[in-house]
């Protein structure tokens, strides 16, 4: 199994980073995809990524765009080229667009584009925070359309939601808010579509499930969403697994 997301760079792990991938190998999961955040981030990132052979992808969060932001996208295109001949290199990301956080929404939305245009010159998948904005980055998907599509990582929305993004090609990253039975739209969701539509994932060290008593996430809890999964499809974890690494390895070229 694969963690299509977890920020295993984050300081929350400096101290016992060996002992959560030690956890995270016992439970099955092999391989996680790192995701970039910003300039800021990057060497450590990448230190990390290579340290445990983990996948990585480079990008910009809305969340910590830099006030310079022509720079920060310079920096990431030379750190694209750089990473280029990678096999671990394996996406654009993660950008997107985020209204709780709007009052940068300006720069989120030219920030977001222009990894959008990075994604298609280097022919990789994009993935995508989407919080309060699927009007407008489904509209810009449309203008852009990538030919590798990529993911909405923390999918939380309804069923015609998560239509239109399979129509472009992306997939739904499921994470630990499937554990919440208040979460009413994305459990139906879940329940509905075809099995090719998700990416497993735990956004670790954040979206910690309601039913664990730590609060710091960690990718040993993506088993527990992948039972739950299975128990929303109807069908065997076994099954599901099976699904959701291909998944992964055909959008990530894994
Ligand atoms: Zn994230």
């Amino acid at each position: 199994m694969l963690d299509t997301h977890a920020h295993i760079d984050f300081p929350e792990f400096d101290a016992d980073r060996d002992q959560v991938v030690e956890r995270m190998q016992q439970v099955g999961i092999t391989n996680l995809i790192i995701p970039g955040v910003s300039p800021a981030h990057w060497a450590k990132q990448l230190a990390v990524a290579a340290q445990y052979q983990h996948y990585f992808a480079l990008g910009i969060h809305p969340w910590f765009i830099p006030k310079e932001c022509k720079k920060a996208l310079t920096d990431l295109r030379e750190q694209v080229e750089l990473a280029k001949g990678n096999h671990r290199f394996v996406a654009i990301g993660e950008c997107g667009l985020d209204k709780r956080h709007s009052e940068n929404w300006d720069r989120q939305v030219a920030v977001f584009e222009s990894q959008l245009i990075l994604a298609k010159e280097v022919n990789l998948p994009v993935i995508v925070h989407s919080v309060k904005a699927h009007t407008e980055i489904i509209a810009l998907l449309k203008r852009h359309n990538l030919s590798r599509g990529g993911v909405i990582h923390a999918f939380s929305g309804s069923p015609e939601t998560a239509q239109e993004y399979l129509k472009l090609g992306f997939k739904l990253g499921i994470g630990g808010l499937i554990m919440n039975p208040n979460a009413k739209k994305l459990l139906k969701t879940i329940a509905e579509l075809p099995l090719n539509s998700f990416l497993l994932e735990t956004d670790s060290p954040s979206m910690t499930p309601i039913n664990v008593a730590e609060t710091r996430n960690q990718p040993a809890n993506a088993v527990l969403f992948l039972d739950k999964m299975a128990t929303l499809q109807k069908k065997s974890s076994v099954l599901i697994s099976e699904h959701l690494v291909l998944n992964a390895v055909q959008l990530f070229n894994l």
